[in-house]
């Protein structure tokens, strides 16, 4: 390359960055690196992804990794920290596909959700957003794929996580999502100041300002409707479609595509996207081209149920219940007939406004669409981790993986309910993030 572009001077910066900080921490880059701290964590049972569920099991973590899984106490080195979690039955942290982290709003304000969201700076908006990233993490979801925010607060919200600034899950990152000109992000409401292309050259350009500015991922809306608009009319062609999934995937980048319709998921299916997000009504060919290309489906049934319960202080007009109700009810018999055909799912909660912490209500769903508890667990483990390209660190515990974990009380993979409603503690990157083992009422 002649010039460097954005693209490195981001990494470059992040490099030095990274760099003068590990000179900071040791005194010199040169010397070797502080030895880490052991633990032993104890649980009574672990399901651990990869297909065994451990009767007292202990996970010895080294820094941020799992270093050894064991069934014996035995296994314990000198000197680690033990924790001792032997009521619970621990899972791997959990991984929520899409939520808009940036977008938090306080329920206790008198204006109604949706303006708070256009109204806050953006600094205001990041600052106010460390509430939801806890309240997720409090869910047990350790790491999220954030689809959708406006002038890169997702990508500083991403950082300052990951330097300890900030507590909340592990960020991979979209920038602005791709649309087309006149798909107003909410009518009346000022549309993103990015994102905007039509036509294959400005789709081409859009993508590669996303990765430019530091995205892990890209995310496409090739159909109308969102909050309470359900109407599903396509937006993109497929030369837009294919265009956008060639050029993150040139990068090495996943693609998220947005369809609330069938036209539109059509479209993303065949052009070779790697998620397909909310899509209800998706016709027969489409679904088994899915099956057969190993589509990750993230149908996000549960945010519906969401915006029915809130929708006065999210400051919808009265009148869509129906159009949603009626939404959420095909949305649900999809993803039936997607299970059915051997479609892989991932979950995603489009968490937003104040449903954060319900991130894994997702999971409910799947269960009434179909899948065994197991099923499920494995579409917020394994699955989203490898919709994120990262099956060898992350949705499992096992050697060399992130230790994230979540414990729970009770039985997980006979009542999914458990997973929803008893997370007791959850460790993210070897350091505990929530623990509620001593405010049990018994
Ligand atoms: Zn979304």
């Amino acid at each position: 390359m002649k010039r460097p572009g954005p693209f490195f001077r981001v990494f470059l910066s992040t490099f030095t960055l990274a760099t003068l900080l590990s000179m900071l921490s040791t005194g010199s880059a040169q010397e070797k690196p502080p030895s880490k701290t052991i633990k032993a964590v104890r649980f009574g049972k672990l399901w651990d992804a990869k297909g065994k569920l451990w009767t007292n099991a202990t996970v010895i973590v080294e820094g941020e990794r799992i270093k050894a899984v064991a069934s014996d106490a035995a296994a314990i080195p000198a000197g680690a920290e033990v924790i001792d979690l032997s009521k619970y039955t621990a899972l791997p942290g959990l991984i929520d596909v899409h939520t808009h982290m940036t977008m938090y709003t306080e329920e206790t304000m008198s204006e109604p959700m949706l303006k708070q969201l256009t109204a806050n700076p953006p600094a205001v908006e990041v600052f106010l957003a460390r509430k939801g990233a806890m309240r997720t993490l409090e869910a047990g979801v350790t790491t999220v794929r954030d689809l959708g925010a406006d002038q890169y607060m997702d990508i500083a919200m991403r950082d300052l996580i990951n330097r300890g600034e900030m507590i909340g899950p592990r960020m991979f990152v979209c920038g602005y999502g791709l649309y087309i000109t006149n798909t107003p992000y909410k009518l009346g409401l000022n549309p993103p100041a990015g994102g905007i292309a039509d036509g294959v050259p400005e789709v081409l350009k859009v993508v590669r300002q996303q990765i430019a500015a530091g995205a892990d991922v890209i995310k496409m809306y090739a159909s109308t409707g969102t909050d309470d608009d359900v109407t599903g009319f396509q937006t993109y062609n497929f030369e837009e479609i294919k265009a956008a999934v060639d050029a993150a995937h040139k990068f090495g980048k996943k693609i998220a595509i947005h369809s609330y319709g069938p036209d539109g998921a059509r479209d993303a299916v065949r052009a070779g996207t790697d998620s397909l997000e909310h899509a209800t009504d998706i016709d027969d060919a489409t679904i088994a081209e899915m099956a057969k290309r190993g589509t990750f489906y993230v149908p996000t049934i549960d945010h519906n149920r969401y915006y029915l319960d809130n929708w006065q202080k999210i400051g919808y007009a009265n009148g869509f219940q129906e159009k949603t109700k009626a939404f959420l009810s095909r949305n649900l018999e999809t993803a039936r007939k997607a299970h059915k055909a051997g479609v892989r799912f991932a979950m995603g909660s489009d968490v937003i406004y104040t449903m954060f912490g319900e991130n894994t209500r997702e999971l409910g769903w799947f269960v009434k669409a179909g899948m065994t508890p197991e099923q499920a667990l494995h579409t917020a483990t394994t699955n989203a981790a490898e919709l994120l390209g990262k099956e060898k660190e992350l949705g499992a515990v096992a050697p060399g993986f992130f230790a994230d974990f979540v414990a729970v009380e009770g039985d997980p993979l006979s009542d999914i309910n458990v997973v929803l409603k008893n997370v007791r503690w959850v460790m993210k990157a070897g350091g505990v993030v929530v623990d509620k083992t001593q405010l049990q009422p018994h």
